[in-house]
């Protein structure tokens, strides 16, 4: 093999943001502090005024702590899309509240107000849209529609960093955004989130606070008291240098990652395969990923022979998601039968995510093509 191997995904960390993380580790700081609070500061300088930012952990806990901040619990539905990440859901159960699904779009993979305006009960308390690969979910329907039930939306942006919805950057409005900082996203912290929410939202602020870090509330004099039995979330000071130096290159990066895309369409938008592309959506598509819909059935192999092939060939191809409903920890909870979410569980079925990552280069994206092509093998169905 002459070429090198091409992941379907790899963080781009330039020499600057390396020699301030040696800065950090030597400062004798290197937990919570300082670095912390710039990442949150440049944050809301992106987001506004009016916005509060905290950084955590992983999302993963900033979406549950967000549940659990709103007082969701026992007793309690949260709307989720059927075609996400397993953390979407996985937080609702963690706060004792119980996971409402609701089908996606096949191109977009986004919930629809609509979708969720059927799936509401009297025990809706928060709809959580994920920005499927950084596709902002149609944010004024949802809005409107939560006003009108007295409704919490909290944003799984875990994909949407840098995402603008109909030109305003998802983060600087809304209730609760949740942005993941993972290594695989658009942004990374290595691990790391934060958490988006309006500065006049106190009690929120103050509970998110208190959760980060062990319920603790300093009082004046140094002392603390503890409230709540919280557990610990917080970003280190080395991880939130990593964001620092990311977050300067987020445009850039989002831009290339557009520009690829674009590449992407250019090559497949008409293939005899039979592929399904994702929605194009505008210039805030924040393109975390690249999805496409293998129709197996008319190849006479599967998605893990596909992906063992395209390995030989050095490439790397991902699979997200499988549909939630069907695994065995939801299954009871929506009674799930074959068919419940036929979009949700046909993109389970079909999907592959093709390399798509700033250092990525289109002669990448033509290789990535040809190969996929070669191992799809003669045209037509
Ligand atoms: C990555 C991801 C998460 C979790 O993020 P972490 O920071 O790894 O905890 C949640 N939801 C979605 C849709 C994700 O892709």
């Amino acid at each position: 093999m002459s070429e090198p191997f091409l992941p379907f995904t790899r963080p781009t960390l330039d020499e600057e943001t390396l020699a301030g993380v040696v800065d950090v580790l030597r400062s004798g700081w290197i937990t919570s502090g300082p670095r912390v609070a710039e990442l949150e500061g440049a944050l809301v300088s992106r987001f506004g005024n009016d916005r509060r930012v905290l950084c955590y952990a992983h999302a993963t806990g900033a979406l549950e702590e967000s549940l659990r901040a709103t007082g969701v619990g026992p007793g309690d539905e949260v709307i989720v899309p059927a075609m996400t990440f397993a953390a979407s859901a996985n937080v609702v159960v963690r706060v004792g509240a119980t996971p409402v699904f609701v089908d996606v779009g096949l191109a977009s993979r986004n919930l629809t107000a609509s979708a969720v305006a059927a799936a509401l009960s009297p025990r809706t308390r928060v709809i959580m849209p994920v920005h499927f690969s950084g596709l902002p979910v149609d944010l004024e329907a949802l809005h409107a529609l939560a006003r009108r039930h007295h409704l919490i939306v909290v944003e799984d942006a875990a994909h949407a960093i840098g995402a603008r919805y109909r030109g305003r950057e998802i983060g600087s409005f809304g209730d609760l955004v949740c942005f993941s900082f993972h290594a695989n996203k658009n942004m990374t912290t290595i691990e790391g989130a934060a958490i988006s929410l309006p500065a006049g939202q106190s009690e929120w602020v103050d509970r998110l606070e208190r959760l980060r870090f062990h319920g603790l509330r300093k009082a004046e004099d140094g002392s603390y008291d503890v409230e709540l039995a919280a557990g610990k979330h917080n970003l280190s000071d080395v991880a939130a240098r990593v964001g620092l130096g990311q977050l300067k290159h987020l445009d850039e990066f989002n831009r290339r990652r557009r520009e690829l895309a674009g590449h992407y369409f250019d090559r497949l938008g008409t293939n005899p395969w039979g592929l399904v592309l994702p929605e194009r959506g505008d210039e805030g598509h924040a393109w975390h990923m690249f999805t496409v819909l293998v129709p197996f059935e008319t190849r006479g192999f599967g998605r893990r022979q596909l992906q063992e092939r395209m390995r030989e060939q050095g490439i790397g191809i991902g699979m997200h998601y499988p549909a939630l409903p069907p695994l065995t920890l939801y299954r009871s909870l929506c009674d799930w039968h074959p068919g419940q979410f036929p979009n949700a569980e046909r993109i389970g079925r079909e999907t592959i995510t093709l390399p798509l990552f700033p250092a990525m280069t289109e002669a990448e994206v033509d290789r990535v093509c040809r190969v996929l092509g070669e191992v799809l093998g003669g045209g037509g169905a």
